[in-house]
């Protein structure tokens, strides 16, 4: 086997063949170099405890390079990767390829927490710069996880396994990431694979559940249509918030079925309303980049029996970021079936005003920050008027959501909003409950 070794590894090390030690692809170290040195300084520093680093970097989304381009281009990414990470590190710090695109560098001289984050700095510009593919350049970020020796670990197994955790935080938490281990970080992920084993546990029992907010006709308080609210009670943990578990359901794979139950149980609901008030229900971003959303969304209303054109879909901004092509397509198509399609959140987040136009969008909805601010705040209410103003030369309905007092209510009536939701008018309530109060303000279905 021919392969090319850098200076000083071509020597035989303590009688095992250098080769063993390096990366045949990018000439760097590899995993049995990288315990062999951590050993090392694990053994020196026991003399002498200062504390030194060790990092583990991976590029955010180097998967489909492999499946877009080809290996090879795969190949020469990681080779310019280990490249530009050789020629940066600090003085006496060293980098090794464990696998894949997965890297991990020792650096003796980083002592603490800032030191780690200032060198991942660097390293993360460093290789944000533009891979030169041929005749296309692409551009990564990358994620970063470190542990500091003693606090993180007395031996390899344990660091590594800390900056591993640290790792898959950054992962967790987006692109481009950088965690330090720390007890509080090894809680925090306890606590996350807690709650998701109860939640795995709670869908397979079918124990979430669906609230509905009335949606209403500001002018009268009549409700033109519901919100439907994830609910999750814990026998152990107790209430558990929707912003917390809907967002650790998609990270880890499992809202798909919590989806499908949600949207099942929420049609089925909704068939016992008048026929004129429409379901809006909340998609999450993992839906918005599976182009077999459509599919799955139609084939549950139908099972229902729902009309398409009473169910409204909520989107948000930063959802339809991660993919537009892919989110642009499933929007389209089920506006195609009648379905309509609500911007969450809008003025918060990632808000483009070009994004009105680039997305088929029927409805925006305000976001509460602004709403809780109308009668306090005159930039909120500026924002608010120049919302509405947008959307009604867009042809865009307008929802203003977190509605709390009259007030607030009267305030988004003059500047012209004709449509709300809120405690004001009704927090989310369960299905039963909805029956109520339709019955109490003389509109339930058979009345109609
Ligand atoms: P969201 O879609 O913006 O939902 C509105 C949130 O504001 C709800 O919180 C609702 O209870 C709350 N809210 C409504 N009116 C008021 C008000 O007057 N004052 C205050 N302070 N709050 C008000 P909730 O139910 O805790 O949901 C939080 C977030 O979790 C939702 O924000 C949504 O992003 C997500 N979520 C909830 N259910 C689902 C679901 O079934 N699927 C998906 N993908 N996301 C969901
Ligand atoms: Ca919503
Ligand atoms: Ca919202």
């Amino acid at each position: 086997m021919s392969v090319e070794l850098t200076s000083g590894q071509s020597k035989t090390m303590g009688g095992v063949d250098a080769v063993s030690y390096t990366d045949p692809l990018t000439g760097l170290g590899n995993r049995v170099r990288l315990r062999d040195k951590i050993s090392k300084l694990i053994q020196e520093r026991s003399l002498d405890p200062a504390p030194f680093t060790i990092g583990l970097v991976n590029l955010d989304g180097f998967r489909p390079i492999n499946d877009l381009f080809g290996h090879a281009a795969g190949d020469d990414i990681l080779c310019q990767v280990a490249h530009r990470l050789r020629a940066c590190m600090p003085p006496g710090a060293v980098v090794m390829r464990l696998e894949s695109d997965a890297f991990a560098f020792v650096l003796p001289l980083v002592f603490d927490e800032r030191g780690a984050v200032k060198v991942s700095d660097l390293f993360k510009d460093v290789l944000s710069a533009p891979y030169d593919l041929g005749k296309r350049t692409v551009r990564l970020s990358s994620s970063f996880g470190f542990a500091i020796y003693p606090y993180a670990g007395e031996d390899y197994a344990q660091l590594m396994e800390s900056a591993d955790t640290a790792l898959y935080r950054s992962k967790r938490r987006g692109r481009g990431q950088v965690t330090v281990y720390s007890v509080d970080i090894a809680e925090e992920m306890k606590r996350a694979t807690q709650l998701e084993q109860a939640l795995r546990r709670a869908i397979i029992a079918d124990e979430v559940d669906v609230h509905f907010q009335p949606i209403v006709d500001i002018s009268n308080g009549y409700p033109i249509g519901f919100e439907a609210l994830a609910r999750w009670h814990d026998d152990e943990l107790g209430f558990v918030s929707p912003a917390t578990f809907i967002p650790l359901a998609e990270e880890r794979g499992i809202i798909e079925p919590l989806t499908e139950t949600m949207l099942k149980k929420a049609a089925q609901a909704a068939l016992s309303w008048p026929d004129d008030k429409f379901l809006s229900f909340n998609l999450s971003s993992a839906q918005l980049v599976d182009p077999s959303t459509h599919g799955k969304i139609m084939s549950i209303i139908q099972s229902v029996g729902l009309d398409p054109h009473r169910l409204e879909l909520e989107i948000t901004e930063t959802a339809m970021m991660a993919d537009p092509d892919i989110a642009n397509s499933i929007i389209d198509s089920l506006r195609a079936e009648g379905v309509s399609i609500s911007l969450d959140d809008f003025g918060t987040g990632q808000s483009s005003l070009g994004r009105l136009r680039e997305i088929a969008l029927d409805k925006v909805k305000i976001d509460r920050s602004f709403v809780s601010e109308i009668t306090r705040d005159r930039p909120s209410e500026h924002i608010i008027k120049a919302i509405i103003a947008l959307c009604d030369g867009l042809d865009l309905k307008v929802v203003a959501e977190g509605i709390e007092t009259s007030e607030q209510a009267g305030k988004l009536l003059e500047l012209g909003c004709v449509t709300g939701q809120g405690y004001f008018y009704g927090k989310p309530m369960s299905a039963l409950h909805i029956q109520e109060y339709l019955h109490s303000i003389g509109i339930a279905r058979t009345a109609v």
